[in-house]
């Protein structure tokens, strides 16, 4: 198999200090955002498989929310922990892992209740001489054993995996993040194929201890097994709408014809995504696009909004409205669409609610050069892509639709 046609994309620093991280770790803890999605739990289980293939024993997947049904077939899924149902032992693999690994996530803040351990992990990583661009940036920085030095302190060791815009990210240039990717998952897989490639290089320079421990050259083809390939496939293709946007990229489909080789179907992978969903989703569907759907011409704009009662009537799961702020995209002239849920305050948010007794979680799409991560990070507390952003409000869906009719001329383009 040639290979060549995948390029470099992680840059020699980038891939320096993940060999760094990973060589030095023995436990490892692997989170992803709040309210996972395919990208999510593709991009952090196939770093798990990846991990285990470079002979890393003491991995741990955090989940913080509960997944969509749609995604609890992936390959290791059952071996993660979710905070929601093991909240202890999601505190303790979290708090107490040498490395933790960040993919489709660069904020503490989208951890859900986890959110004050990761701030904590995030700020010893800033405060080390690891998290400084300065030590990063000499070529043969070694890491000498059992030192004091921050560098190697293992608690505040961070890789982060992403393909957001992030602030966190723009001060380290060490870290993995590409917002011009299309998938964290696509991330995930570039490190693993350029890890393998370089990995003699990039672990020269380190410890014997760390050396010892990665040991030989790990063989590309020891990493890319079905099971790493259904991860990264997923991904790939929820976070692209099965390749129909964000997905120009030729190189790609480089990468989407090397996992094939491993024999996965992925047409059966498309089948188990998008064709699961309930009778109960597909009536909610109806109901938001024929009762709830508001359109505003002049803004080429659609807005659905779905309070508590009626997710009730609907039996409504998490994943049940996944996909749903996509639809009104579909009508001719509509270039923006937001959809708006009700959602229960957590009680790690109760305090910044101010008495408010619920809040809208808000996802925001759009079409061509129309940001909506600035509307998402000024009016709703959240940020993302430039096409496909997500934030919330402290009330009712009614006032958080409220407040986006009386911003949207501030951000939304008439033409
Ligand atoms: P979704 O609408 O699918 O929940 O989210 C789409 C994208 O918006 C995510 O990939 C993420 O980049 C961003 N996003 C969603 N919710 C939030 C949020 O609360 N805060 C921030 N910063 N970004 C969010
Ligand atoms: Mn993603």
């Amino acid at each position: 198999m040639n290979y060549t046609v995948i390029s470099d994309k992680i840059t020699p620093l980038q891939l320096k200090h993940a060999a760094r991280c990973i060589c030095d770790a023995q436990s490892i803890a692997i989170i992803t955002h709040q309210n996972p999605d395919g990208d999510a739990m593709g991009s952090s289980l196939g770093m798990r498989f990846f991990l285990q293939a470079l002979g890393k024993t003491n991995v741990t997947n955090i989940v913080p929310t509960s997944f969509p049904d749609f995604l609890a077939w992936l390959p290791g899924v059952n071996e993660a922990i979710q905070y929601e149902q093991q909240p202890e032992a999601a505190v303790q693999a979290l708090r107490e892992a040498d490395l933790v690994i960040c993919t489709d996530l660069a904020e503490a803040g989208r951890v859900a209740a986890l959110s004050p351990i990761l701030a904590e992990r995030f700020s010893a990583y800033a405060q080390s001489s690891e998290g400084s661009d300065s030590s990063e940036g000499s070529e043969n920085s070694e890491c000498s054993e059992n030192s004091e030095n921050s560098e190697c302190s293992p608690k505040s060791s961070l890789l982060i995996i992403d393909h957001h815009l992030s602030s966190v990210c723009s001060g380290h240039p060490e870290q993995i993040a590409f917002p011009d990717s299309a998938s964290a998952s696509e991330l995930v897989f570039r490190l693993a194929w350029q890890f393998a490639r370089s990995s003699r290089a990039v672990v020269e320079p380190l410890s014997s201890h760390s050396r010892a421990i990665v040991g030989s050259r790990p063989d590309f083809s020891d990493i890319l097994t079905p099971e790493f390939a259904t991860c990264i496939y997923t991904g790939m293709m929820t976070d692209t709408g099965n390749f129909s946007y964000n997905s120009c990229e030729p190189e790609m489909y480089n990468i989407v014809a090397t996992l094939l080789t491993t024999g996965i179907d992925k047409d059966a992978i498309y089948d188990r995504v998008f064709n699961a969903y309930s009778a109960d989703r597909m009536r909610l569907i109806g109901y938001c696009l024929y009762h709830k759907m508001k359109l505003f011409p002049e803004y080429h704009a659609a807005l659905i909004t779905l309070n508590r009662k009626e997710m009730y009537r609907f039996n409504a799961k998490s994943g049940d409205m996944e996909g749903i702020v996509n639809m009104p995209l579909q009508i001719k002239d509509v270039y923006y669409s937001v959809f708006m849920r009700e959602d229960k305050i957590p009680p790690h948010q109760q305090e910044e609610a101010k008495g408010a007794k619920v809040k809208a979680k808000i996802s925001f799409r759009s079409q061509g050069n129309r940001p909506v991560n600035i509307l998402a990070r000024e009016v709703f507390r959240g940020g993302g892509h430039m096409n496909a952003s997500g934030g919330e409000f402290f009330g009712s869906v009614d006032e958080a639709a409220a407040k986006f009719i009386e911003t949207m001329s501030r951000y939304l383009q008439k033409d």
